[in-house]
């Protein structure tokens, strides 16, 4: 047996693949704007981003990230604990607790290890997880790095979570219970019953965090999230969340009020073995932060795209995610028909996400299409259109 005999089914399903398309690893050749690139020497559409307010072009973060490149240098070379802690780490951290309204925040070097970096430490062997099953791959990680007892509820199912806590508090009636679910849920886009759900966090005395990776600048009338659109940021305890999607940038932070976050600095593995997040990274999440809150028409105008887009989808019969958000999912029952329909959007101009099982809920196939603030009607109208040749 050689090493790389394991994947096997995987090199066999990639051959398929191939076989049908010539490949499906796309490559940007030219990146043109929030919302267009050349791929294979042909301008697309790009409507599988998570740059739902478009700031990646923005003249205010770019500028800041060059600043700070002049002024501080490409890279930390060293992780928080060691010489990676700037000014800027710390700034950023004041900046995103005075935002979200709380006592401490930490910033992790992306979404992905600020999952990790929490769950792995937070939650310890006597403590135990109760999480949403469709709950991102860092938070799966994250209970596996820290080995803690790790229970699912069915997707969104407020009975099935109280059917669960029940029985977990009566079994363990003094331990520590951690609920985590998502904000908005990054494959089909639907939110999770925020309300419900903290009201059964007191009930059963748990804690909750939420992972708003997709709803900051996109939920709440300051863009803080879920939490803040349900009104129950009172009752929930840690946010996470990662600089990658609408803060344009790389990196993640978790934020609570509980001041004793800050001990995770000193003990959480993903935090203190790795190197900090860059300048020019810090300097644009910074700078978008402030576009959140001074530039509320981006959030509105992201949501008539993310309507339009979806009202459109719907209208042709794809079946569709459950409620209209920026993440528009078409779902497919054949991954053929998946792969059939992304590449004849590819062929029409337009590029969106293809998901196929494990990855997705539920075993089925996706095509992952997300709205920014940056499309114009035209683009939307074109999206939709190539849709409409496939349908
Ligand atoms: N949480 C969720 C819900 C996500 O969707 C993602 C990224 N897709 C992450 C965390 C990880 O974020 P990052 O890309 O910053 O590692």
């Amino acid at each position: 047996m050689g090493i790389f005999d394991k994947f096997s089914k995987l090199a066999a399903q990639l051959n398929q693949v191939r076989a049908l398309f010539g490949g499906f690893n796309v490559v940007i050749e030219k990146i043109i704007s929030p919302t267009e690139a050349i791929v294979n020497g042909q301008k697309v559409i790009l409507a599988g981003t998570n740059n739902y307010l478009g700031l990646t072009f923005d003249k205010a973060c770019i500028e800041a990230a060059c600043a700070a490149i002049r002024a501080e240098g490409t890279g930390t070379t060293g992780s928080r604990m060691a010489n990676g802690t700037y000014h800027s780490h710390v700034a950023l951290e004041q900046e995103l607790s005075e935002f979200f309204g709380r006592r401490a925040t930490i910033v992790f070097t992306t979404g992905y290890a600020a999952n990790l970096g929490v769950l792995s430490t937070l939650v310890g062997r006597d403590d135990l997880v109760l999480l949403d099953a469709d709950c991102h791959a860092s938070i799966y990680d994250g209970t596996r790095l820290g080995g803690v007892p790790v229970y699912r509820f069915r997707h969104n199912d407020v009975e099935d979570l109280e059917k669960k806590l029940r029985r977990l508090r009566e079994k363990n009636p003094s331990a520590n219970i951690l609920i985590v679910v998502e904000g908005l849920y990054s494959m089909l886009g639907d939110r999770a019953p925020l309300a419900d759900i903290a009201h059964l966090k007191e009930k059963y005395g748990a804690y909750l965090l939420v992972d708003e990776a997709h709803s900051l600048g996109v939920l709440g009338e300051k863009g803080r999230g879920l939490a803040e659109e349900a009104g129950v940021e009172d009752k929930v305890d840690f946010i996470v969340g990662t600089f990658s999607k609408s803060l344009a940038s790389i990196g993640g932070y978790c934020t609570s009020n509980y001041e004793e976050l800050e001990l995770l600095r000193y003990a959480s593995r993903p935090y203190v073995f790795t190197a900090s997040l860059s300048p020019a990274n810090i300097a644009a999440a910074r700078a978008a932060l402030r576009i959140i809150r001074e530039r509320p028409e981006l959030k509105e105008r992201l949501w008539q795209n993310a309507y339009q887009l979806y009202g459109r989808l719907k209208e042709l019969g794809f079946e569709l995610g459950p409620e209209p958000s920026p993440i528009v999912a078409v779902r497919f029952r054949q991954p053929e028909k998946a792969l059939k329909t992304w590449y004849g959007l590819l062929e029409r101009g337009v590029y969106v996400n293809m998901v196929l099982p494990p990855a997705t809920p539920g075993g089925e196939a996706l095509l992952r299409a997300s709205v920014s603030a940056a499309h114009t009607p035209a683009q939307i109208a074109a999206i939709s259109e190539a849709f409409a040749a496939l349908a």
